[in-house]
């Protein structure tokens, strides 16, 4: 998941976008049907006087007439099975699916309220976590009722609060953020009845099951608190749905779209034929489904974008022309093929670390190598199958993926086990310094990670076996299974030595131990090709850079700049790193003119053959100051380039395999 807020890279525009509970984890539970059941029901003591939802749901009546204003308001109805008073405790979602963080936006929970048969009940937040309130309850009462609303300022760090993604024309509804709920209890044992009133005329789509309009109001079929806060709801004056099941297939398949404008809906045929590949696509790679039916949510707005997986739809913001501009075509089918492969690789298969009982429990990031690196793998793969993007395009990516990696310092001292551990930080830190820091690379190391792994399995089973077979194996059964079904590093190993007998163990803990400075690409290599610098741009790097409005000279002088001039970061031992600079800087003027990118791009080609180091005027904290940078490279992108004699794999791995 997420960043319209600074993501690191300019190829990392798209994502901004699931602990063990209370020790190890339960062995005997990782099956199937019985792992929150077993696991979790144990080792939990509800308290005595908690409300239950079982016997009643708690119902959730949410009024979004004002959403557009970025507020909401909501009232909730506990009903109480206690006849003697004693105190409540609610709790407010914290750990939210998906952002793979502490993100449940706490501080926008407003003009919280609690009654009971009209009387309001003195409350206190817990004086140690935030997200727990203790609710007085006298005897005799049967319905407990909390009213409270959210509002929305910008919030960085939850690209999903409405303060992001409300406009006076659409808004996207996130349950995780507009309820309360029964603290040290199951999710899934918690039953909720949601209802929602929409501004006038304003359409709406869901993977919530049965909605009923009664008065102006939606009302949805009572469903755990866990599908509740799976299944989204977005809605809008502006919306378009497009039908994109393939021939062949009973799971229903929708593109919902709502944009700021008429023309955001224009999607050519061509390309929601190639979203309908997509579908068939990721059919024959899983071979299976774990959705009754899918919807892709899409807000067209914004400036950069962003997703969040769930299992039976998407939730994803991306540019305002982003599904009919050609500039945005290739990120747009990269965003919405990545989020719908979690709908397999993370909501149903998902890393025990993840799969929390409920959102208060912490979650242990370990495996986002495979939660996000290899779904960004086969983002890749399936989006170039599908024609979403060109093959050209796919390995201009996984060459400006390299590129990145092989400019990260930061790989020196911090390893790709110790990324995905500190993806809860990782997501919310600065642009500034993340060469040197690292971000969350398992969307650019992961992708070269796999197609690595993909490599070594076709060789050591003589083109036999790939990881479209462990995709099938893995992630596939059973099929129709709408569930978690969670994971441990060494169930992956053993998966991967039954697609072909290797060390799998030794091949993945070189990639995720190693701290590497020097360059290095065997995912690349064991697929037949390598990264080669040339003055030629690297399209993937264009259309990122045409998206954030930020300079990456980040492969030649080593900086990477801001609109309007300011150093977003740059690396340590570039050019740009020895003579100085740092980030925060504005740079001011280029060889005594005005300072512009077009003029910096020139001065540096000017460099190649003049040799006098570039000057830069630099603005910092109050000063001005001289800088020379002494680079006369010119220009460098990377591409990919054929190794000889080594058998070309990407391109294999990259032929669609649907029947048409
Ligand atoms: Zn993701």
């Amino acid at each position: 998941m997420p960043g319209r807020r600074s993501e690191s890279d300019l190829s990392s525009l798209f994502w901004k976008h699931g602990g063990r509970y209370r020790g190890a984890p339960c062995v005997l539970c990782f099956g199937l049907v019985c792992f929150r059941i077993l696991c979790f029901g144990l080792v939990l003591s509800p308290a005595a006087a908690q409300p239950q939802a079982n016997s009643s749901p708690i119902a959730l009546d949410v009024d979004a007439t004002t959403i557009s204003r970025k507020t909401l308001s909501v009232r909730e109805t506990f009903p109480i099975n206690s006849s003697s008073a004693h105190t409540v405790d609610l709790v407010y979602p914290k750990w939210i699916p998906g952002n793979h963080g502490p993100t449940g936006p706490i501080a926008d929970l407003v003009s919280l309220r609690f009654t009971a048969d009209g009387k309001f009940l003195a409350w206190a937040r817990d004086p140690v976590d935030m997200y727990r309130f203790h609710i007085p309850v006298p005897a005799g009462t049967s319905l407990l009722i909390a009213d409270f609303g959210l509002v929305g300022s910008y919030l960085a760090g939850n690209d999903f609060a409405p303060g992001n993604t409300s406009t006076p024309v659409q808004g996207d509804v996130n349950w995780d953020q507009i309820v309360l709920y029964p603290a040290d209890t199951i999710a899934d044992h918690v039953t909720v009845a949601a209802s929602i009133k929409l501004p006038d005329r304003w359409s709406y789509a869901t993977a919530l099951p049965n909605p009923s309009l009664q008065g102006g109001t939606l009302h949805f079929d009572p469903v755990p608190l866990t599908t509740l806060i799976d299944s989204p709801l977005m809605c809008g004056s502006i919306m378009r749905e497009f039908d994109i099941t393939p021939k062949g297939v009973s799971q229903r398949h929708w593109i919902d779209l709502f944009a700021e404008s008429p023309e955001g809906l224009n999607v050519t045929p061509e390309r929601i034929a190639a979203f309908r590949n997509l579908v068939s696509e990721a059919g024959v790679l899983f071979r299976s489904h774990h959705y009754a039916s899918y919807h892709f949510l899409v807000e067209a707005q914004t400036e950069s974008s962003d997703g969040l997986e769930h299992h039976q739809s998407s939730d994803e913001q991306i540019p305002e022309l982003g599904m009919v501009s050609p500039s945005f075509a290739a990120e747009a089918g990269n965003l919405l093929a990545h989020e719908m492969i979690h709908s397999w690789n993370g909501k149903f298969r998902r890393p025990a670390g993840l799969a929390t009982p409920d959102y208060q429990q912490p979650m242990i990031g370990d495996l986002l190598w495979v939660y996000e690196g290899l779904t960004s793998y086969w983002a890749e793969v399936l989006a170039t199958r599908a024609g979403l993007e060109t093959g050209a395009q796919m390995k201009d990516r996984m060459a400006l993926y390299q590129a990145e990696m092989d400019d990260r310092t930061g790989r020196a001292w911090r390893n790709l086990e110790d990324v995905s551990r500190s993806a809860q930080i990782l997501y919310g830190a600065s642009q500034q310094w993340t060469i040197l820091r690292r971000s969350t690379d398992y969307y650019r190391e992961g992708p070269l990670l796999w197609l690595q792994v993909d490599s070594v399995l076709r060789q050591k089973s003589n083109g036999v076996r790939s990881l479209d077979n462990f995709a099938a194996d893995f992630f596939g059964p059973p099929d129709g299974a709408i569930t978690v079904k969670p994971y441990t590093y060494d169930d992956l190993v053993a998966a991967l030595n039954r697609e072909a007998p290797f060390d799998w163990n030794g091949l993945l803990q070189d990639n995720l131990l190693a701290t590497r400075p020097a360059q290095v690409s065997p995912g690349l290599e064991a697929a037949g090709w390598t990264v080669i610098y040339t003055d030629e741009p690297n399209q993937a790097a264009v259309d990122a850079e045409s998206t954030s409005q930020q300079t990456d000279l980040s492969t030649s002088i080593g900086l990477l700049i801001d609109q309007d001039g300011t150093i977003v970061d740059l690396v340590p031992d570039s050019a740009a790193g020895r003579a100085g600079l740092a980030p925060a800087s504005k740079l001011m003027g280029v060889n005594r003119r005005i300072y512009s990118a077009d003029l910096l791009r020139q001065a540096i080609v000017d460099a190649e053959t003049n040799k006098q180091p570039l000057d830069l005027l630099t603005l910092t904290d109050g000063y001005y100051a001289d800088v020379f940078v002494d680079y006369h490279q010119g220009l460098r992108f990377p591409h990919l380039a054929r190794i000889t004699g080594k058998p070309d794999l990407l391109t294999r791995i990259l032929q669609p395999r649907r029947v048409e």
